[in-house]
């Protein structure tokens, strides 16, 4: 969602002449959009502020901004500690930027922005066109959480659930596919929560995106196990453009654990959700996030997480040891033993990256459908990724960027697939 909100962040910010640059040393303004989710996230921007410093010590001081959900949670406090910020604005306040720095340039006076007015921050966004261009976009469509999971600090960070006008939606996405974007990943803290106005769903959402010409392929992020509803799987089984990889995290495969973290459903139901799903659609992958450690887990606990990883056989997740956020209600609890749990991260990793190895090697030899996202340099090779997320790297001598073509894969690493040009006629699996 940083990326989304960073891109949207300079749409604003261009309006009022500042455009972009590599050039470190050239910049009047910096901007650092944070996310508090990373451990130290904190002590990561300040230490990030120091480089800016150190950069422009003998030269004119730009201006400094903290975005984002660290500035939320920090606020004010931000400016205290490091005198060199010259604003704080909060992931649902961005909106008022270009007002802010035209602000800051009269009075200088240091600004702190930290409202959660998300209706404002829309009803802002969708006068200034999304000018991003490549060939798959991220687009917001909810922000927030109401589930409070006893681990995270979205709920703190970026307010309750708010789901975004429909029209405003369909609006922006046709904008995109206007600009080139074959690829839309649908954004939200709880995408899958998606209701506006009692009316439109995830999956009225999927189905309209569905009847836009040009737009090749949708998926969206990042899911709850309990809002995955019968009309969102039917959703897979209905729409072609739906790419059958969903990211469903489970954080534990333990009952215990499940519900010492808050999450509000256990392991059954969520087998249940992946039976649904791959019963509509025998192509469906998943892929998961896994906290290992969490606080009181027990090897008998960590046991059956293996277990149900072992039974679903999840690609392209996610694994962390448990480390506390400031301010949730885990960050009060005792923690595990590092090595035991060191250990128990290793163990999981090795399982999930042979599931990923399996799934590579079915590839071998098969066509595949790829989008093409890019030329590589100087080479006749271009990066594709297959339905399923894999990156893809092929030989071909011509081919257009954004085109969906078929690629046959002739060999693979855990993490990419590399292959040979076929065809652009889609017959691939
Ligand atoms: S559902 Fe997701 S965003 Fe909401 S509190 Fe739980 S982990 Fe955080």
């Amino acid at each position: 969602m940083n990326e989304y909100d960073s891109n949207r962040i300079y749409d604003l910010a261009s309006t009022i002449g500042f455009n972009k640059t590599d050039v470190k040393k050239e910049a009047d303004c910096f901007v650092l959009n944070t996310c508090h989710i990373r451990e130290k996230a904190t002590e990561k921007v300040y230490n990030e502020i120091g480089r800016v410093k150190k950069d422009f010590k003998n030269l004119k001081k730009p201006l400094v901004i903290v975005s984002g959900c660290v500035a939320q949670a920090e606020s004010e406090e931000m400016i205290k500690r490091e005198p060199y910020i010259d604003m704080i604005i909060g992931p649902q306040s961005y909106h008022k930027i270009r007002d802010s720095i035209l602000d800051y340039e009269r009075k200088k006076e240091k600004i702190s922005e930290t409202e959660f007015d998300v209706v404002g921050k829309f009803d802002e966004l969708k006068k200034i066109s999304n000018s991003h261009n490549k060939i798959f976009s991220y687009l917001t469509i909810q922000e927030g959480c109401d589930k409070f999971c006893h681990f995270c600090v979205v709920p703190y960070t970026r307010g309750p659930e708010y789901s975004r006008p429909f029209e405003q939606i369909i609006d922006e996405a046709q904008n995109l596919v206007s600009n080139g974007v074959k690829e839309i990943i649908l954004l939200g803290q709880n995408v899958n929560a998606y209701n506006y106005n009692k009316k439109y769903t995830l999956s009225s959402l999927i189905r309209a995106l569905s009847n836009i010409k040009n737009l090749k392929r949708i998926r969206f992020i990042t899911s709850h196990p309990n809002d995955m509803t019968e009309d969102l799987i039917e959703c897979y089984r209905d729409c072609k453009k739906l790419m059958p990889l969903l990211h469903l995290p489970i954080q534990s495969g333990s009952n215990k654990i499940l519900k010492l973290m808050n999450r509000k459903h256990d392991q059954k139901y969520y087998m249940s959700v992946v039976e649904k799903l791959k019963k509509v659609n025998k192509d469906i992958k998943i892929s998961s996030d896994f906290i290992v450690g969490y606080p009181g887990e027990t090897e008998r606990d960590f046991k059956d997480t293996i277990k149900l990883v072992k039974k679903i056989g999840f690609i392209n997740s996610y694994s962390f040891i448990f480390s506390p956020r400031p301010g949730t209600l885990a960050a009060s609890k005792k923690l595990n033993n590092l090595t035991e749990n060191e250990k128990r991260l290793k163990k999981l990793q090795n399982i999930l990256e042979n599931f990923q190895n399996k799934n590579n090697k079915k590839y071998l030899q098969q066509n595949c459908e790829v989008l093409i996202e890019n030329k590589l340099n100087n080479q006749k090779k271009y990066f594709g990724r297959t339905k399923h997320m894999t990156p893809v790297i092929f030989e071909a001598d011509n081919c257009k960027i954004g085109e969906l073509v078929n690629v046959k894969i002739i060999s693979f690493n855990q993490k990419n697939l590399f292959g040979i040009y076929k065809t652009n006629k889609m017959k691939a699996a």
